[in-house]
């Protein structure tokens, strides 16, 4: 039987994110007290949260004495130590559990995972050498994407490789570190599937949405995404299958790369919910948030219905380059929702805020969001 951990009790966040702090406006709406733990302090989590507990998380003694004060144990930031989610699953349950965060936070473990499942993830090879890279290159052809295995986001630890000849600089530009080559996946388009799943093994999904990025960063994501029916119920299924068999009790995004053949390609996992699922917080009746708090929570799932069309455009600190932006301007379209994240330093391609504009279709929205986040530094122009 699943003993839910009802409204009112407290619930610990490891991270302290934008990610995070929408998960606490979601949990205290719902009466829940949120804690949460990270190296740093008047966070975007913390600034919402009942308690900021500021700590390393290879301080597993804080760790410990954080969880025995919750009755949950989540997290926003999935480079979370694998034994700082063991050490807290001594006094409470860590959902999703920390075999999840092992196998998604390092791209070698989540492929080899994928593959051994028969998910279809782009072709690659684990490169612990030049030598190694050299007979991947070989293998896999060029072009070809280098990525660190541990630690990347955002594009960050990874170079395109065009032809064999820059195999050594590529190789030297990670610094040695455990990598993976990939195959250059001349994409489509790039869309996502946010799901989550219960404690019970009910599962919810947002349905199939459509990515942009800008320099590796999302930039716009339109929800639902323009795309066949026939291929968002392929993407759901394929969903499905990754958390079922990870036994996430949580939300889980799935990146994907939509092929010019058609094929439906998985980047990547992310256990947590996920920037490209940040509309559901105005456009969906349950948020991927309250979702996760659902999920972790062992609460029945909440509906993912899409009350409206909706786009998401990502506000980053290149924003504030020549001053603050004019947020009336954007509050001016009142189909606009503005979030800010409370983040104390704008800088380049930091993650500052979003809009989301709600239409009565997802490109009116995205042109909507556009024009909205335009207006924001016109004056400055
Ligand atoms: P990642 O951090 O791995 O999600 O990569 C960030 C972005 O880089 C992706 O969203 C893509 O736009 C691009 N990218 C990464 N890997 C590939 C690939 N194998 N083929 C084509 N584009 C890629």
């Amino acid at each position: 039987m699943i003993r839910a951990v009802p409204p009112g009790s407290t619930v610990g966040v490891l991270g302290s994110g934008q990610l995070g702090r929408m998960f606490a406006i979601a949990a205290r709406r719902m009466g829940y007290r949120v804690h949460t733990l990270s190296p740093d302090v008047d966070t975007p989590t913390g600034q919402v949260a009942d308690v900021e507990v500021r700590a390393s998380y290879d301080d597993l003694d804080e760790v410990r004495e954080f969880a025995s004060r919750v009755k949950v144990v989540t997290f926003e930031f999935e480079n979370v130590p694998a034994a700082a989610a063991a050490a807290a699953a001594e006094f409470a349950p860590v959902r999703p559990r920390g075999e999840v965060l092992h196998t998604t936070q390092n791209r070698l473990r989540e492929k080899q995972f994928l593959t051994r499942h028969g998910f279809p993830c782009v072709p690659f090879r684990a490169v612990a050498s030049l030598e190694d890279l050299r007979s991947a290159l070989r293998e896999i052809g060029t072009p070809a994407v280098l990525k660190t295995a541990g630690f990347g986001y955002d594009g960050k630890g990874q170079h395109k490789i065009i032809s064999q000849g820059h195999a050594a600089a590529a190789w030297s530009l990670l610094g040695g570190h455990e990598a993976v080559l990939e195959a250059f996946i001349d994409f489509e388009c790039e869309l996502s599937v946010v799901a989550a799943r219960g404690l019970a093994g009910d599962f919810a999904h947002y349905g199939l949405v459509k990515n942009d990025h800008l320099n590796h960063i999302l930039d716009m994501t339109v929800a639902p995404a323009p795309v066949v029916e026939s291929l968002c119920r392929e993407a759901v299924e394929i969903t499905r299958g990754v958390l079922e068999t990870l036994d996430v009790a949580g939300v889980l995004c799935v990146e994907f790369f939509l092929a010019k053949d058609g094929r439906l390609f998985i980047n990547e996992l992310a256990p947590r919910p996920h920037n490209s699922g940040h509309f559901t917080f105005d456009a969906c009746l349950t948020s991927q948030f309250e979702q996760q708090l659902r999920a972790v929570c062992g609460l029945p799932l909440g509906s993912t219905e899409l009350l409206r069309p909706a786009a998401m455009a990502n506000l980053l600190g290149d924003l504030w380059d020549h001053g603050e932006p004019d947020w009336s301007a954007a509050c001016a379209f009142p189909e606009v929702k503005l979030h800010l994240y409370g983040k104390l330093e704008a800088r380049p391609g930091r993650k500052m805020g979003h809009l989301t504009a709600l239409a009565n279709s997802g490109g009116e929205a995205a042109r909507i969001a556009a024009a909205a986040r335009e207006a924001l530094t016109a004056k400055q122009r």
